[in-house]
């Protein structure tokens, strides 16, 4: 089993699918994150550069990581808030996916655009999100689309399971009882951007959403088995 993370910054796999991703890796199964921004944008002390956070997030999203015990984590380092959903974009996670020939994808759900729990979804999450949808299929699937890819020895591969993050909608949850606690751990690796009372609040929303199924902590995602 091989399972691989995307999304637009350090950080947002460990708040959306952490928990999953840990169970996967204790079962063996190889995991990898691809992170497409450098997450640069994303702190408001006034005495941080964006060449520092760059580094600084970087390092964090290893360590947690490392908890997590996944394989690999790879970063394209676009600029933060600055993403788009591009060929270029959609040819880079095309170009990991047939690399690391994943049998499970999870990203972010980007028909999220806003929640009327009170927030906007952010435009790299989206772009994250359309560029994998799309990477996943048709792209990395078809033998025509890039091929000079097929050249490098990329041949075309195709994902069996797609896991979407979306806080609004799931029809998909995942026991994560046993995994919480490593998830708490990853996600208080990103100490640039992470406070106890937000791991507090991940910690009451996986309980809540648990409740569902009877579990004590799990996660949500919208489910796609590919046909
Ligand atoms: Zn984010």
């Amino acid at each position: 089993m091989i399972a691989l993370g995307v999304a637009a910054h350090p950080d947002d796999l460990d708040f959306g699918a952490s928990g999953t991703f840990a169970k996967l890796a204790k079962g063996g199964a190889s995991c990898y994150y691809l992170i497409c921004t450098n997450g640069c944008k994303g702190s408001d002390d006034p005495k941080m550069t964006e060449e520092k956070l760059i580094e600084i997030r970087k390092r964090e999203q290893e360590e947690a990581g490392k908890v997590l015990g996944l394989k690999g984590i790879f970063f394209l380092n676009h600029n933060d808030t600055q993403l788009v959903a591009d060929l270029e974009l959609k040819k880079e996670i095309v170009r990991f996916i047939r690399k690391l020939k994943p049998d499970l994808v999870v990203t972010m759900d980007p028909t999220l655009v806003y929640s009327k729990r009170g927030f906007v979804n952010h435009t790299d999450h989206r772009a994250a999100g359309q560029a994998t949808i799309d990477a996943v299929y048709p792209m990395a699937r078809d033998r025509l689309t890039f091929k000079e890819l097929e050249k490098e020895g990329l041949k075309p591969h195709k994902v069996k399971t797609l896991y979407l993050t979306n806080f609004d909608s799931h029809n998909e949850v995942v026991d994560i009882s046993e995994t919480m606690e490593t998830k708490e751990k990853a996600l208080a690796c990103h100490k640039s951007q992470v406070s106890d009372e937000s791991i507090e609040w991940v910690r009451e929303m996986a309980h809540l959403v648990g409740k569902e199924r009877g579990y004590e902590f799990a996660e949500a995602f919208v489910k796609l088995e590919l046909k």
